[in-house]
């Protein structure tokens, strides 16, 4: 079957490899959509591991169920793209996000199971989570990145009437602050170097605000405008100038987390969070009773994914979608993938 993997560099190739086989145990799934993530991108960037097949943010229809008894082909799903081993302190503590496994065998992450940008995956049958009939397609596919912001607003701890400002309007962003309004947060300011992107975390109503975070009087503004800082801000980027505003702009005693991932070092004034007793927390992935209750609340229209999605495209339009993701200039966040199309 044909798929789309890592080349080098900046480069996509669209290759043939071998459709996967049931075994069992594992869910065959014919895929429908495939989100294109931020951390997809990393990898795009970096051009390594040559030969990944990324797509870990999926729906799609069973074609073999594997052992689960409670599934039938034909059946929609989505799943949980990652790999906990189960018995460790963090898998039997429900934090299945910092067990050390969980990224060895993700699917569309690893080099060992091939992800959503290709028309047939296989899963571990124990993350497979069936869609009820009334979610689309597109909704199910944004299920995996609307659980990334809740996780991180549920470290956030926010109470109401709490400011809070979100860095980087990505889709995490855009999710993040999303929550952040509906966990209580009287309001959510968002900041972000692209001006298209910053404008439509308005436009779609997840912001109250944005300021542009080129704007080198940025964090000044900020914090006259807060009288002191924010209460809680969530950095969606991950690099040395974001971190850094997240700990200018926080008020002291203030919470920062961060769910922004950066491979590398990035240098921080520690000296802003130890004089101003500033909570710093990491955040990464989700649990799955936070994936599970995305659904939930997509189901029950407590939440609209829909609004994030700005293209549905083909395998062949793949390369040429993150070239847009990555322009800087263009409003597009999020991009699903139909290897179908
Ligand atoms: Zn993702
Ligand atoms: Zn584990």
């Amino acid at each position: 079957m044909k798929c789309v993997a890592i080349k080098d560099v900046k480069k996509f190739e669209i290759k043939d490899i071998l459709e996967p086989v049931a075994d069992g145990e594992s869910v065959l799934i014919d895929v429908k959509k495939t989100g294109i993530c931020g951390s997809d991108i990393h990898y795009w960037v970096a051009g390594e591991p040559a030969g990944l097949v990324m797509g870990h943010e999926f729906c799609g229809v069973v074609t073999d169920p594997g052992n689960r008894s409670d599934l039938r082909a034909g059946d929609r799903v989505t799943a949980l793209p990652i790999s906990p081993c189960g018995n460790c302190p963090a898998c039997l503590t429900g934090n299945p996000q910092y067990c050390p496994e969980t990224w060895s065998n993700a699917v569309g992450l690893s080099l060992t199971c091939p992800g959503g940008l290709a028309p047939k995956i296989k899963v571990r049958s124990d993350m497979v989570i069936k869609v009820p009939d009334t979610v689309s397609d597109e909704e199910a596919a944004m299920v995996e990145p609307a659980s990334v912001g809740l996780h991180s607003v549920h470290l956030a701890n926010i109470k109401v009437g709490e400011r809070v400002l979100v860095i980087g309007a990505g889709i995490i962003g855009l999710v993040t602050a999303m929550f952040a309004k509906m966990e209580g947060a009287s309001s959510v300011v968002i900041s972000e170097p692209n001006k298209e992107r910053g404008l439509k975390a308005v436009r779609l109503g997840v912001a109250d605000s944005w300021y542009d975070a080129k704007d080198t009087k940025m964090i000044e503004t900020l914090k006259v405008e807060t009288k002191g800082g924010f209460d809680v801000v969530i950095d969606c980027c991950g690099n040395s100038p974001a971190v850094t505003t997240a700990l200018a702009t926080v008020r002291p005693g203030g919470r920062v987390v961060l769910a922004g991932v950066s491979l590398g070092t990035v240098t921080i004034p520690t000296v802003v969070a130890v004089m101003n007793e500033v909570t710093v927390q990491g955040s990464i992935g989700y649990t799955k009773e936070e994936f599970e209750t995305t659904l939930k609340l997509i189901e029950t229209k407590k939440i609209d994914v829909n609004k994030f999605v700005d293209d549905i495209v083909g395998l062949e339009e793949v390369q040429r979608s993150y070239e847009r993701l990555t322009s800087g200039n263009d409003s597009a966040v999020k991009i699903l993938v139909d290897p179908n199309k």
